[in-house]
């Protein structure tokens, strides 16, 4: 019976596969997925990377129509990116929760109160705020970042973790907002120290958006594309991995003879699941959901995420 089912499933997701092909031709358009995505979206798309990498492809795609497999604030990146372009997304309700515990108004009196502070964004922020900074980073360039700024006193939005994890690498003022990533902030130390005890060859590697003591067990810390080149080129047969679910697809693709166990099974963020074939098509089909970005909002919100692409 479930063997049928399964069939089923296979059959279906051959066509919808089928018919997102056709639509791609016919509306000139590119698959831009997160490295979070379900397999079968990591499947269909032309391009699969973190939200800096695929922003960075949305902007320099000849596609006419941008599918931006993801959550919200990185469809708004790709929009600010490449403002010509449509990028449409999946499935309206995959936001980002972590992004959602910053707002405009809490920013804007957090400044007023650190008058001489530049503030840093992690790229997980909406384009308001966004165009409230000074500068963007991503996990992978969070340090040079911080150091390229004019000032010895940074406020750092949204996320608690990955701000403590930078503040150990600088010796500026860190001022940080006290958001954090939901799925990431689950995994913890017993979690850990579990899996440890019942893989003792595999190395731990961790996003620095799980929390502090989490990441101080890490062997390698780095963002998810520094996790995925980590495991690749390493010579260690057997990793537990700390960060999302999804991340499973590219981490088997490259390395197929490796182990890979995640280290708890509540790595799975809900948001960017969301997404799934029938809602590709649909979203094709119907030329939307769409993102809008108001063009004064985008431009401000441009310029940070450009001062990041200028630091080397
Ligand atoms: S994994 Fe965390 S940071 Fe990424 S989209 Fe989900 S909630 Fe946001």
């Amino acid at each position: 019976m479930e063997a049928l089912a399964l069939e089923r499933k296979a059959e279906q997701n051959r066509e919808l596969k089928e018919r997102i092909a056709q639509l791609k031709k016919e509306r000139n358009a590119i698959i831009l997925a997160h490295y979070y995505q379900r397999d079968e979206i990591q499947e269909v798309a032309d391009f699969r990377g973190d939200s800096f990498l695929l922003a960075q492809k949305a902007a320099s795609t000849d596609a006419d129509v941008i599918v931006f497999c993801g959550v919200h604030f990185m469809g708004e990146s790709a929009k600010i990116l490449a403002p010509n372009k449509t990028v449409l997304i999946p499935d309206e309700r995959a936001g980002c929760p972590m992004a959602d515990m910053v707002n405009v108004d809490g920013l804007r009196a957090l400044k007023k109160k650190h008058p001489n502070a530049k503030v840093v964004a992690y790229i997980n922020t909406s384009a308001d705020v966004k165009s409230e900074t000074d500068i963007c980073c991503t996990s992978a360039n969070a340090i040079k970042v911080i150091e390229a700024v004019d000032s010895d006193e940074i406020i750092w939005v949204p996320d608690k973790n990955l701000g403590d994890y930078v503040s150990k690498f600088t010796d500026k003022k860190m001022i940080i907002w006290e958001g954090y990533c939901n799925t990431h902030d689950m995994l913890t130390v017993k979690d850990v120290e579990e899996m440890k005890a019942q893989y003792p060859n595999a190395q731990f590697v961790v996003h620095p958006e799980c929390r502090p003591e989490v990441v101080k067990m890490g062997d390698f810390v780095g963002s998810t594309t520094a996790i995925i080149k980590y495991c690749r080129e390493s010579d260690c047969q057997e990793f537990i991995v700390g960060t999302e679910d999804g991340t499973g697809y590219q981490l088997r693709l490259d390395s197929p003879n490796k182990k890979f166990h995640f280290a708890t099974k509540y790595l799975v963020c809900p948001n960017m699941k969301v997404n799934n074939l029938k809602k590709v098509v649909k979203c094709l089909e119907t030329n939307g959901p769409q993102i809008y970005v108001p063009p004064h909002v985008a431009d401000k919100a441009r310029a940070s995420l450009e001062r990041m692409l200028q630091v080397k």
